[in-house]
C-alpha cells in the first residue's frame, strides 16, 4: 500500500487560502464554526481514514459481496463503517443543530469527504448514498416520513438508495414503467423492477430505504408523470418491521468498486409493496434532481479521490524505482537513475497532479457556491445558485473523464508493475471507470450544459462566470509568475465566447440535433477552461505565499503549484485548439452517416 493517498496540506490551502472558508463563519448559520472546528473536522476525517477505511481498500476489492439466501452479504466491516459515520455525525453534518446536525459548511464537509473517498471510495458509498436519500426526505417528505425514517438513516442503521434505473430506462427516465396504485389507506402499492441500484440490498444495515421513482396509475406520459416514493425493504408497522416485498434478484459482478454492491431489485412481485409518496404527485423527477445534483458533485469527489490515491502511489514508485540513465550520459558504470528524473515520467506526474488538484479545487468552488446559495439571500444567493447549476455538469464530468486519463498515466508510471495485483494502480483504474457512466453519462452532461445551463436566463450564469474569471485574470496580472497565464486564459475565454455564440446561433437556425451533436466536446472545452481558471486562482494564492519567502516544504508546496500551472497551460490547454476547430466546423458527419454505414 502506498504511504499517502491525499495531501492534507492541499486541502487546508484550498479551505483557508484559496477559498477563504473562514469567511463563511460570519454567516449566522455557520457562526459556531471557527479555525479549530475546521481543523478538527479535517483531522478526524484523516484519522478515520487512516485507521478504518484505507486499510480496507484492497481487501474490500478482493472479498467482494456475495448473494446468498436472497440477500447480498457485504464485507463485515460495512456495519462498523456505517455506525462510525452515523455516530460521528458525518451523514447529516450540514443539517441544523436541532435535527442533530452540526451546521457544517458544505465547503468543509466536501473537503473532508475528499479524504474518505481517496482512502476507500467503495466503503464510503454506503453512508454518502444514505445522506443523499435522507436529504430528499428531509427536504420534501411529510412530517410522518421524516419522523419514521430520518433518525435511523442519519444514525447509519438504515441504508438509503436512489432507485431510478430500469432495464429500458437508463439515460432516459421518461420510459420508466414502475407503477404506483393509490389505496384508501394513504400508501401506494408499488410494482416494478430497478437495476444497478447502489447499496440496493445488503446485510450491513437493518433496513434499506429506497427513494423510488414510479408512475401513479393514470399519470401524464413522460417525465411530468413521474412521482417519488419511499419504498422500504422492511416497513415500520406497530413498533416493529414488516417485510415489504422488496426482493433482490442478485448482485451484479462488476469491474470496479467491488466492495459496494449494485442490486437488481423487484418491488411488489411477491405480495403487497407499500410506497409512501414524497411531496406532491408527478413532481418526483424535480425532487430527484436535487439529490442527483449533490450526487453529481459526489461523483466528482469519487473521481478526484481515486485519482489522488493513484497520484501518490505513482509518485512514491517514481521516487523508488531505478531504471535507465540520462539520455545525455548512458555510461553503464553510472548507477541507474530513479525514473522520476526522466522528463516523460515528470510529464505524467504533472498531468496527474494537475487533474487531481484542479478537480479538488472545482469541488471546493462548487461547495462554496452551495453554501452561499443556501445560506444567504437576494442577488448573492441567486448568483451562487446559477453558478452552481452551470458548473455541476463540469464538476461531475471533468474529474470523471480526466481522472481516468490521470490514473492511466499513473499506471504507466509503474510500467509492468502498474498492471499487476501487487500494486493498487490497477484497482484505481478499474474503480474509476464507472464515473463517466453513472449519475448521467458524459454525453447527457454535455447536452445539459449546452442545451440547458448555458442558455438559461438569457445566458446569465455564463456572464456571471466570465466576470469571476476576469477578476482572477486581473489579479494574476500583478505577479510575474502568473501574468503570462492570465493572458493565455483571457485568449481562451475569447475563444469560448466565440464558440458559445456560434453554437447558440446554430440553435436558432438549425435543428436541435445539429445544435447538440458535439455537446460532449463543448463540455470538454468548458472543463479545460474552468480548470485553467482554477489553476490560475490557486497560483495567485501561491504567488502571494511565495512573496513571503517561505522555506523548506512550504516553499516546495507553492513552487510545485506554479510548475503545475505552467504544465496545465503548456500541455493541457493547447488541446482545446483542436476542439475549437471542430466546434466551429459546419461538418455534420455524425448526423449524416447512416447506422448501417458504421460497420
Ligand atoms: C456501478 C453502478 C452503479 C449504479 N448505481 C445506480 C443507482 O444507485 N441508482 C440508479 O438508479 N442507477 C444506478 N446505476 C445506473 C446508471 O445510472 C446507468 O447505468 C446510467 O444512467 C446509464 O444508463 P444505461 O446503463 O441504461 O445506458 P444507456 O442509457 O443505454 O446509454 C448507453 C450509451 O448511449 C448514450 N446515450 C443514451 N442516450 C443518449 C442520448 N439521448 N444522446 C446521446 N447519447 C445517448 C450514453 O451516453 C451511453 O454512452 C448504476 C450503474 C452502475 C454501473
Amino acid at each position: 500500500m502506498a504511504k499517502q493517498y491525499i495531501s492534507m496540506r492541499n486541502l487546508r490551502f484550498l479551505l483557508f487560502d484559496v477559498f477563504n472558508g473562514l469567511e463563511l463563519t460570519k454567516l449566522d448559520y455557520y457562526k459556531d464554526h471557527n479555525q479549530d472546528t475546521y481543523d478538527m473536522t479535517l483531522d478526524t476525517a484523516k484519522q478515520i481514514s487512516d485507521s478504518l477505511l484505507y486499510p480496507l481498500y484492497e481487501e474490500m476489492d478482493h472479498k467482494k459481496p456475495k448473494y446468498e439466501d436472497g440477500t447480498i452479504k457485504v464485507h463485515p466491516k460495512v456495519r462498523e463503517i456505517m455506525e462510525t459515520f452515523g455516530e460521528g455525525g458525518w451523514i447529516n453534518a450540514p443539517k441544523e443543530f436541532e435535527k442533530g446536525g452540526q451546521q457544517m459548511p458544505y465547503l468543509l464537509f466536501n473537503l473532508s469527504a475528499m479524504v474518505f473517498h481517496a482512502a476507500n471510495t467503495a466503503a464510503v458509498a454506503f453512508p454518502y448514498l444514505t445522506a443523499g436519500a435522507a436529504n430528499l426526505i428531509d427536504s420534501f417528505g411529510s412530517k410522518e416520513l421524516k419522523e419514521t425514517y430520518l433518525a435511523h438513516m442519519w444514525a447509519g442503521k438504515w441504508q438509503g438508495t436512489m432507485a431510478l434505473t430500469e432495464p429500458q430506462a437508463g439515460s432516459s427516465l421518461t420510459d420508466i414503467t414502475s407503477s404506483a396504485t393509490p389505496t384508501e389507506h394513504g400508501y401506494y402499492k408499488i410494482k416494478g423492477q430497478k437495476i444497478y441500484i447502489s447499496g440496493g440490498d445488503h446485510d450491513g444495515v437493518d433496513n434499506i430505504v429506497h427513494l423510488y421513482l414510479a408512475k401513479i396509475d393514470g399519470a401524464p406520459a413522460g417525465t411530468k408523470g413521474i412521482s417519488l416514493f419511499v419504498v422500504p425493504k422492511f416497513r415500520p408497522e406497530n413498533g416493529g418491521l414488516v417485510f415489504n416485498n422488496v426482493t433482490t434478484a442478485g448482485a451484479y459482478g462488476k469491474m470496479g468498486i467491488k466492495g459496494a454492491p449494485i442490486a437488481h431489485i423487484m418491488a411488489g412481485e411477491q405480495g403487497d409493496c407499500h410506497g409512501y409518496l414524497v411531496g406532491e404527485p408527478h413532481k418526483g423527477l424535480s425532487y430527484m434532481f436535487r439529490m442527483m445534483n449533490e450526487a453529481r458533485i459526489g461523483v466528482g469527489q469519487i473521481s478526484a479521490g481515486l485519482a489522488s490515491a493513484a497520484y501518490y502511489a505513482s509518485l512514491q514508485y517514481a521516487n523508488e524505482r531505478p531504471q535507465g540513465r540520462p539520455v545525455s550520459n548512458k555510461d553503464v558504470n553510472l548507477p541507474q537513475s530513479l525514473i522520476i528524473n526522466h522528463a516523460d515520467v515528470k510529464r505524467m506526474l504533472l498531468l496527474q497532479k494537475a487533474v487531481v488538484e484542479g478537480s479538488i479545487a472545482l469541488i471546493a468552488q462548487c461547495s462554496l457556491w452551495a453554501d452561499i446559495a443556501e445560506r444567504t439571500t437576494g442577488e448573492e444567493a441567486e448568483n451562487a445558485h446559477l453558478l452552481l447549476e452551470l458548473l455541476t455538469p463540469i464538476c461531475k464530468s471533468y474529474p470523471a473523464e480526466m481522472g481516468m486519463l490521470s490514473i492511466s498515466n499513473g499506471l504507466q508510471v509503474l510500467g509492468g508493475a502498474g498492471f499487476c495485483d501487487d500494486f493498487p494502480l490497477q484497482q484505481h483504474y478499474r474503480d474509476t471507470r464507472i464515473n463517466p457512466i453513472y449519475e448521467g453519462t458524459t454525453a447527457i452532461h454535455g447536452m445539459d450544459l449546452l442545451g440547458r445551463k448555458v442558455p438559461m436566463k438569457g445566458g446569465k450564469a455564463v456572464m456571471i462566470f466570465n466576470a469571476l474569471v476576469n477578476e482572477t485574470i486581473l489579479e494574476a496580472q500583478s505577479f510575474d509568475s502568473t501574468k503570462p497565464y492570465a493572458d493565455k486564459l483571457a485568449k481562451t475565454q475569447e475563444k469560448l465566447v466565440q464558440i458559445t455564440m456560434h453554437l447558440l446561433n446554430v440553435a436558432q437556425t438549425e435543428t436541435p440535433e445539429v445544435f447538440l451533436r458535439d455537446a460532449t466536446l463543448y463540455l470538454e472545452y468548458f472543463g479545460h477552461f474552468t480548470i485553467s481558471w482554477l489553476w490560475l486562482k490557486m497560483s495567485v494564492a501561491s504567488a502571494k505565499a511565495l512573496a513571503e519567502n517561505p522555506q523548506g516544504e512550504e516553499k516546495n508546496f507553492h513552487t510545485s503549484k506554479l510548475h503545475t500551472l505552467r504544465y496545465y497551460f503548456e500541455y493541457e490547454l493547447p488541446k482545446t485548439k483542436g476542439i475549437h476547430e471542430r466546434l466551429m466546423s459546419a461538418d455534420q458527419l455524425t448526423l449524416e452517416v447512416a447506422a448501417e454505414e458504421i460497420v
